[in-house]
């Protein structure tokens, strides 16, 4: 678990990012504080989420969320200078770690071609202890195995077919809420646009309540930013675990 040792400067030599999560909103409970930080300084940040996030709240009739969901996940997006956002159109709450979504990530890295690629924690656990969600855990796994797939050409051969040829530069995967995170990303300059691109999910931020912990942007970006700076000279920061692949 988490150790209080001190993170270490993200590397920063890299041109395209391709983000790969599961739901909306999950680029914005932290991530998207650093992402703001990356288009700022000139790179590249694409979105592909695995579902709309349809089975997120339990009030509303799921055809109606994922237009929501979506809508909201365009916005926060924008806000912090996001490029492009995809989605793989997988059910929401039961995805399933297999071939068919290893094939789909890889081809969306053979089609954005990026440097690095980031993700939520997929690890069994959160930082503090509380079991990860499957489809978190999915998706992650999926992704860190895609990125071999994306430059093995005799892996999924059927991209081939579409025009897909084999990427091999992705050089790490960057997870965000992960218990082993090494490094960090300043965001004392952006963390205001991480917190503006949280609010964009409103209807969701709403459905949890005013007495939710999760429920104020503010105070939880900030609590969480002010946590990992602690191990990042005092800054602002946001964390990842880096893996290379
Ligand atoms: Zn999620």
């Amino acid at each position: 678990m988490s150790t209080g040792e001190p993170l270490r400067p993200m590397p920063d030599d890299w041109q395209g990012a391709l983000a790969v999560v599961a739901h909306p909103d999950d680029m914005e409970f932290g991530a998207a504080c650093a992402v703001a930080a990356w288009t700022a300084a000139g790179h590249t940040v694409d979105y592909v989420i695995v579902t709309r996030g349809e089975a997120g709240m339990d009030t509303v009739d799921p055809r109606e969320a994922a237009d929501t969901r979506e809508r909201e996940q365009m916005a926060a997006a924008a806000i912090v200078g996001a490029r492009q956002v995809d989605y793989l159109d997988y059910r929401d709450g039961v995805i399933e770690y297999g071939l068919p979504l290893r094939r789909d990530i890889a081809a969306a890295i053979r089609r954005h071609r990026p440097d690095i690629l980031v993700t939520l924690n997929f690890h069994e656990r959160w930082r503090g202890g509380d079991w990860n969600s499957a489809d978190h855990r999915h998706v992650g796994r999926a992704l860190l195995d895609a990125a071999g797939d994306a430059g093995n050409r005799w892996v999924f051969p059927e991209l081939l077919d579409r025009g897909l040829e084999p990427w091999k530069g992705v050089r790490y995967v960057a997870v965000a809420g992960s218990p082993f995170a090494g490094h960090a990303v300043d965001v004392s300059a952006t963390l205001d646009k991480g917190v503006t691109a949280l609010e964009a999910h409103r209807s969701y931020l709403e459905y949890l309540g005013p007495d939710h912990p999760m429920a104020d942007a503010r105070a939880q970006l900030e609590t969480k930013m002010r946590m990992f700076g602690e191990r990042f000279g005092g800054t602002p920061a946001m964390a990842f675990e880096l893996i290379g692949v």
